[in-house]
Parts: C-alpha cells; structure tokens; sequence
C-alpha cells in the first residue's frame, strides 16, 4: 500500500509547484521508477488515476512511466553489472562488498503544463504548452 503514500507526495509537490507558477493545468508526468524499487508500476497508476480526481490542477494528467534499470557497483574490482541479474555478488570476483547505484529511485524528471500567458499582440490570455524539466527533484527514496 506504500504506492498510495508515494502518490500522494508526488500530486502534493506538483501542486505546489503549479500554485506558485502561474500554470493552468499539468498534464503530464514524467516519472522515474527504478525496477529494484517497492513501486508496482501497474498498482501505482491505478491509485494514480484515483488520486488525481482530488487534485486542482492534474484532473487529467497522465503518468507515464520510465523503468531505470538497476546496476550495482563493485569496490573490491570496479565492476559494474546488472543487480537482478546477480544480486550482490560482483559476477567477476565474486565478493558481496557491493552497492546499488541506480534502479531504486523514484523521480519526477518533468512535467509538461498549460501555462497561463500574456499574448502582447492580441492583449489576451491564451494557454501555452511547456515542458518543465525538473530532473533534480528527488521525490522518493526506498527507505521512506
Ligand atoms: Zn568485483
């Protein structure tokens, strides 16, 4: 059930990044999940589209999902290799001093907004479509 907790942080974040920015609407995200992560990505976008309905600013918006590999790293010789494939044993020289770089993350790496902006020649308002790269946002680590 951790998923809906992961959810809940990534909507609350969102939004308080489109309150303070001027956008209409988020429409879509980005989102990182490392394939050693606790994340189930099917269950996670369910709760996802449940969750959102709550929301002021992502009533529509789309989670697309990007699975991150995960690739562990050995002290004792340098190798890196494939954690679900060998778990913590380095495949080269077999010791377990190992850790995992990447694969355990949940990031939101952008999101894509209708802004509201000032068109100076029509002296309108009119909706602009921009992506929001936000790649050092960590929202999640496993042991939350
Ligand atoms: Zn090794």
């Amino acid at each position: 059930m951790h998923e809906l907790g992961i959810v809940f942080h990534i909507i609350e974040k969102l939004e308080k990044i489109a309150k303070e920015n001027n956008v209409k609407e988020i429409t879509k995200v980005n989102l990182e999940i490392g394939e050693v992560s606790l994340v189930i990505p099917d269950y996670f976008l369910d709760v996802w589209k449940w969750a959102i309905k709550k929301s002021t600013y992502m009533k529509n918006c789309v989670c697309n999902i990007i699975r991150i590999e995960a690739i562990s790293y050995c002290e004792e010789c340098g190798q890196t290799f494939k954690t679900t494939k060998f778990a913590k044993i380095c495949p080269k020289c077999l010791t377990n001093k190992t850790y995992l770089v990447t694969g355990d993350e949940v990031n939101i790496k952008d999101i894509e907004v209708l802004e509201w902006r000032k068109d100076q020649r029509f002296f309108r308002w009119s909706f602009v479509y921009l992506l929001v790269k936000l790649n050092s946002i960590i929202v999640f680590i496993n042991s939350l």
